[in-house]
């Protein structure tokens, strides 16, 4: 499928992530406005409140958009999506009649400031990279045990916290915990010293599910894709896992970027899942392609300098696809709800360049990266800012996620010294 043209010209560059074969839906500002839903179009948002007042936007009786969320939009089910991205492509389209219609309610990304896209219903975050769980079961159990025995058999996840959810460009806090490092003989309440990022996809589940769902029937429920970098303390995580898995050390913070991309605008990028070693269960077997091609890279600044690009990689590469986490999460009768967050797992490539965290790109500490400003780094390091990016490279046109960005501040004094 090549570029589809719009009469917004930005939107016709080859190189721009938001042309108009992607729409991806945020919540966004500006001086006058209240935040409410956009689309991204080019270098321009359009005001969906607007176009849905005026019945430019017409798709049903209650108001989808005059709201600080997408999550009303995605309860209306597949059908409405499909509306909604038909009637967008023939307002934006080169040959739309409405162009001075909607004109008037096109503001300039650049004075908009960009909101938590959905309210987040519950998060949950798998561990669905065969290369991330060799590397680090590797690290932390031995080559031997590397791999946990039921891993080839099913998505592994963890019940993590939707309040930790922040958008794009928040910062971020090194936290305290319990810790038993490396240098230390016993446990002992400190920062964390081994603060560290992970790459990954987030599934943003659209539609409510009543009982156990096939993987087809979850990949429908999905309404988009987000990039999802889980902030994660090794030390505190190292220390606490076993045996119900991390706790505190990802509960400081998640950062996903702004804009929603659907699964509509993916479509074209849908990739096969890797040969399976060990046949799956019938319920959560492979039912056709549900990964994604989508280059994704790290880059690290540190504070005041420029930044270095230290992995790049592809969802391409994950083991288990978002619908099959979905439908495993839904085997036992779990509801998932419009606004659950399905984080993918950190996805790391097969070479060292390809890893997704830094406790893989530096082995666990011990093979420090050198940045492009010759300093060189292990984990994190106070006003470090990170940026995740991520585009499906198509025929003249890409399809952009924007960026996933925050900086790291230095931890705050003791909390308990009082
Ligand atoms: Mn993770």
């Amino acid at each position: 499928m090549p570029l589809t043209q719009s009469w917004i010209a930005s939107a016709n560059d080859a190189d721009h992530p938001f042309p108009l074969n992607n729409l991806p839906c945020g919540v966004f500002s500006t001086d006058e406005l209240e935040p409410r839903c956009g689309v991204a179009i080019g270098d321009m948002i359009l005001d969906m409140a607007r176009a849905e007042e005026t019945g430019l936007v017409d798709l049903v009786e209650d108001p989808l958009f005059d709201l600080p969320y997408w999550n009303d939009l995605m309860e209306q089910g597949p059908a409405v999506w499909a509306a909604l991205r038909a009637r967008l492509t023939t307002l934006l389209a080169a040959d739309s009649p409405e162009r001075a219609k909607i004109e008037p309610m096109l503001v300039p990304a650049a004075e908009a400031t960009l909101h938590m896209p959905f309210v987040v219903s519950e998060y949950t975050d798998f561990y669905a990279g065969r290369h991330h769980a060799t590397n680090v079961g590797t690290m932390f159990r031995g080559a031997e045990n590397a791999l946990p025995p039921n891993w080839l058999h099913l998505p592994i996840g963890y019940n993590g916290r939707a309040s930790s959810v922040c958008v794009s460009g928040t910062d971020i806090r090194r936290p305290w915990g319990q810790l038993k490092s490396p240098d230390h003989s016993a446990p002992a309440f400190l920062p964390s010293r081994r603060f560290d990022l992970e790459l990954e996809l987030g599934a943003v589940v659209g539609t409510a599910s009543e009982g156990p769902v096939t993987v087809d029937e979850a990949d429908a429920m999905i309404f988009g894709y987000v990039l999802l970098n889980d902030w994660s303390a090794r030390d505190i995580q190292a220390w606490e896992y076993q045996p119900l898995g991390p706790f505190q050390a990802k509960a400081t913070a998640t950062s996903i970027s702004p804009w929603i991309v659907t699964r509509a605008a993916l479509d074209p990028f849908r990739t096969a899942p890797p040969p399976r070693e060990v046949e799956l269960l019938a319920h959560l077997r492979d039912t056709g392609p549900m990964l994604y091609d989508i280059d994704l890279d790290i880059s690290l600044a540190p504070a005041g300098k420029p930044a270095t690009t230290i992995a790049r990689t592809n969802y391409r590469e994950m083991y288990y696809s978002s619908a099959q986490q979905l439908a495993h999460h839904t085997t036992s009768g779990c509801p998932m709800n419009p606004g659950d967050l399905l984080g993918s797992g950190t996805v790391s490539g097969p070479e060292r360049h390809n890893r997704g965290s830094l406790l893989e790109l530096s082995w666990g500490g011990k093979e420090p990266l050198t940045l492009d400003t010759g300093e060189t780094r292990t984990f994190l390091e106070d006003g470090d800012t990170l940026t995740l990016h991520g585009q499906a490279n198509g025929d003249g046109y890409r399809i952009g996620f924007g960026t996933c960005t925050g900086t790291l501040l230095p931890a705050l004094p003791d909390p308990y010294a009082r």
